[in-house]
């Protein structure tokens, strides 16, 4: 029977985290697993033939507004500073997405644009952000026209191929992540820190996981050590219910197909993601070589076709944030205080939509409460 002082389970980045501060910090040895064969979780990424960087599990862009969280990874990394933008195709034409007042300018003929704009500006104040499914509620026959306009051509597709249901049928916190933005700013989030790790994710988790006390075993599943292992504290950034056997049911996931195609071109798209909501069955297509701006006659795109989660066939990518599932997981969760050396967190422990600044935020709460 091996004995470890800390074991955790999966080598994403709330794990990398984690384990770096409990080795730098209480000098005590970690043990991670990862069923997969490589670090770094979902934000894992690598250099193809042609020295693009893929994201193998889709386009992923740092940001945050806490200096805390950013400060933590400055440590590990240099960043490539890069304000996103992503834009959207529209009755064949690509435009700005959030939906803002330049997007209402590019689809709309001037002088309804401008009555439209106008009206907008009468209800809402300039630089502000309108979450679709309150804007449909606005009573006054222009805006209704508006926001029935953006709904169909941006979120319904959209949503219910990412979703499997409309937008009205999952919580509001998903469509609200991309807010009708009252404004001139392009960019897809407003935070104060945006950036990509100058040499990678993964070699970011690398630095982070780079620590004598901290030894990683890839290709091992914790159902194939539980029994040969004991442990003084276990972190579990694996799926909760997963943990507990099922036994309240399974929480439910969305999961992604990648279909990733190089072309012999210097470049596929306009910018580094267009998204398809009226279109297609993918929901967006992504250019790599624009995130680090990486030079090369190739290029190497990736479209995204969402799918129901199935054990066993696929990987779990989204929580679904609906209250059947909010109930599963508060059983869960109860279960899950009654242990005291065991702890859940990431994305599949806590069961939450984590962007990558949460994550780190949440593991560097959890060592914290760790210490007391
Ligand atoms: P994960 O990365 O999921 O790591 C969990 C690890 O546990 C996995 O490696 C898994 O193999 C392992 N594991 C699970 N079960 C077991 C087991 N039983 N035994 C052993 N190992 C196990 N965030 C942003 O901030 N910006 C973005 O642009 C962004 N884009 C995203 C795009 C996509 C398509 C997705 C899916 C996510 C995106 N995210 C983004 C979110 C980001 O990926 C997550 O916040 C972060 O990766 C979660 O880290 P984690 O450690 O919780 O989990
Ligand atoms: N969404 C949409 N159309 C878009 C962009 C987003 O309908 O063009 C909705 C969709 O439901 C999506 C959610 O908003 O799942 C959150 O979008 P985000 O870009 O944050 O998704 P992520 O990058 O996490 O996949």
């Amino acid at each position: 029977m091996k004995h470890v002082k800390n074991l955790i389970v999966g080598c994403g980045l709330s794990a990398a985290v984690l384990a770096e501060r409990i080795a730098s910090e209480l000098k005590e040895e970690v043990f991670i697993i990862d069923k997969r064969d490589h670090v770094g979780g979902n934000i894992y990424d690598y250099k193809d033939r042609n020295g693009i960087t893929v994201h193998r599990y889709g386009p992923h862009v740092f940001h945050t507004s806490d200096s805390k969280v950013w400060d933590y990874l400055s440590q590990f990394t240099k960043w490539h500073y890069f304000m996103y933008q992503v834009k959207a195709m529209i009755d064949g034409k690509i435009v700005n997405i959030p939906f803002n007042l330049n997007t209402i300018q590019e689809v709309f003929p001037k002088a309804l644009a401008n009555r439209l704009e106008e009206k907008l500006l009468e209800q809402f104040d300039f630089n502000t952000k309108v979450p679709i499914l309150e804007l449909r509620k606005i009573k006054d026959k222009e805006l209704e026209f508006l926001a029935n306009y953006i709904y169909d051509k941006t979120f319904l597709g959209y949503t219910t191929k990412q979703w499997g249901v409309r937008p009205e049928d999952i919580d509001e916190s998903v469509t609200n992540r991309v807010p009708i933005y009252i404004s001139r700013d392009n960019r897809y989030f407003q935070d104060k820190y945006q950036a990509i790790p100058l040499c990678g994710y993964t070699e970011m988790v690398r630095k982070i996981l780079d620590n004598p006390l901290i030894t990683i075993q890839l290709n091992t599943d914790f159902d194939s050590i539980k029994n040969d292992i004991t442990y003084e504290r276990l972190f579990y950034t694996g799926p909760i219910d997963e943990y507990f056997g099922y036994k309240f049911g399974e929480l439910s996931y969305r999961s992604l197909r990648f279909e990733f195609v190089e072309y012999a071109t210097e470049y596929y798209q306009l910018g580094p993601q267009i998204n398809y909501s009226e279109n297609y069955d993918f929901t967006r297509v992504v250019e790599y070589k624009y995130y680090l701006d990486e030079i090369s006659s190739k290029t190497i795109i990736s479209y995204e076709y969402p799918q129901e989660f199935e054990r066993g066939k696929n990987e779990r990518y989204y929580p679904v944030p609906k209250d059947i599932n909010h109930e599963i997981y508060k059983k869960y969760n109860e279960e899950a205080n009654k242990l005291s050396n065991v702890y859940f967190l990431g994305r599949l422990g806590d069961y939450k939509y984590y962007n990558m600044d949460q994550i780190v935020a949440r593991a560097l709460v959890l060592f914290e409460e760790l210490k007391k």
